[in-house]
Formats: structure tokens, sequence, C-alpha cells
């Protein structure tokens, strides 16, 4: 199954991957995580995409268009993947036809915009490995320690509160439309974000399945 996640940043699209990724093996391809990447590995890309996200706007399309045309050649794409923050904008959704993937479904995870600030402040990341975490919704075992692989937890500097609301509107303005684009190709699916990540995650299989 090939799948888009959307939603508002901090609605728990990634979560939500993780999810699908064990479910399904399936592998969760997140364009935030490679850029992140990229930015703490010092690459040309990273040196590039860095001032753009710590703005909280998008990194252009044929820098992001390019990740993803590489990626889904790899060979672990081939029984199908979940696309994570990535398309974000028509011109990327339209690369995405062109690239010639069937995509199957596109669930839309829906957040009120007002409870996505709370979210953001209390994500923590893991540089990592990319595992997220949120000081109130989903504990790591050790306070500020990865369950995965042990490393430290930081907190993005484009999750600050004045960061936030430019990263919101951008997606508003910029990642909404996409709805409309994957709705009358009859591939849409809206999962209500719930206070529990199990209930969403019961939401977002369900969604798979219809
Ligand atoms: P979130 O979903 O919480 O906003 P991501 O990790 O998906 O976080 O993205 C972080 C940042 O990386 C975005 O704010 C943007 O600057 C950049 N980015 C990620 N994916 C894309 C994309 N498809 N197009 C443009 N910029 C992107
Ligand atoms: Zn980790």
């Amino acid at each position: 199954m090939n799948l888009i996640l959307l939603g508002a940043p901090g609605a728990g699209k990634g979560t939500q991957a993780e999810k699908i990724c064990e479910k399904l093996s399936i592998p969760a391809i997140s364009t935030g995580n490679i850029l992140r990447e990229a930015i703490a590995g010092k690459t040309e890309m990273g040196l590039k995409a860095k001032s753009y996200i710590d703005a909280g706007k998008l990194v252009p399309d044929e820098v992001v268009i390019g990740i993803i045309n590489d990626r889904l050649k790899e060979d672990d794409c081939k029984n199908g993947f979940i696309l994570d923050g990535f398309p974000r904008t028509i011109p990327q959704a339209e690369a995405l036809d062109r690239m010639n993937v069937r995509i199957d479904r596109v669930i839309d995870i829906e957040v009120a915009d007002e409870k996505i600030a709370a979210r953001l402040s209390g994500r923590r990341v893991c540089l990592k490995c990319g595992a997220t975490y949120h000081t109130e919704y989903k504990k790591p075992v050790t306070d500020g320690i990865c369950d995965v692989c042990s490393a430290e937890l930081v907190q993005r500097k484009d999750d600050m509160p004045e960061t936030v609301l430019d990263r919101l509107k951008t997606y508003h303005e910029q990642t909404e439309p996409l709805k409309d684009f994957y709705a009358e190709k009859g591939i849409l699916r809206i999962v209500e974000g719930q206070q529990e990540v199990a209930d969403t995650t019961a939401l977002t299989f369900k969604a798979l399945e219809d």
C-alpha cells in the first residue's frame, strides 16, 4: 500500500507513520527527518535547507522533490511506503504524479490550530534516529533519553512558539489545498486527531481499510 499522511505540523503524522510502518512493514519516509539529518551532517543540501526550516518556511520544492524521487527508487519501497510530510504543496503533488507512483490512500489527520501550539511545545525529538516524544502524551522510559537509541532528546528550534505560528500559516496557505487535490481523486480519508495516540491510531487503521 502506498500512503500519504497529511496534516498540520504537530498533528501527529510522524507518530501514526511509525504505527503504520510497524503494522504493514513498509517504510515511513519523512522529508523533515531527511532534511534534519542533512543539517546535522552539514551537507550542501542541509546548509541550504536550514534557514528555511528555522524560519518555519517550506524548503524549496525542487529540493524535496529530488529527495523523494531518489528515495522511492530504493528497494524497500517496492511493497509500499508511507510519505510523512510530502507532498506539502500542489507542485510537489504534481511532481509525485509525474513520478508514476500510484497512491492508494491519503490520510489527513485533523487537529485544531488552538491545540497545535501546546502539542509542539511539549515535543522532544531524537536527532540520531528521528524518534519523537512528548513531555505529556508520549514520554520516553527515561526522562530526556531516546528509548530506541539512548541518545539525548532535544527540542526542535522550529517547535518554539514564535515559529509555530509561521508554520501554521504556511500549512494553511500551501498544504491544506492538497485536501481538495486528493479528495477529487477519491482517495482522501479524514481522521480526527484524538487526545490519546492509541485512539488516533485506531481511526487511522480503520481509514486504511475502507
Ligand atoms: P512538522 O510536520 O511537524 O511540521 P516536519 O519534520 O515534517 O515537521 O518538517 C519540518 C520542516 O521541514 C518544515 O517546517 C519545512 O521547513 C521542512 N519540510 C519538510 N517537508 C517538507 C516538504 N515536503 N516541502 C518543503 N519543506 C519541507
Ligand atoms: Zn533515538
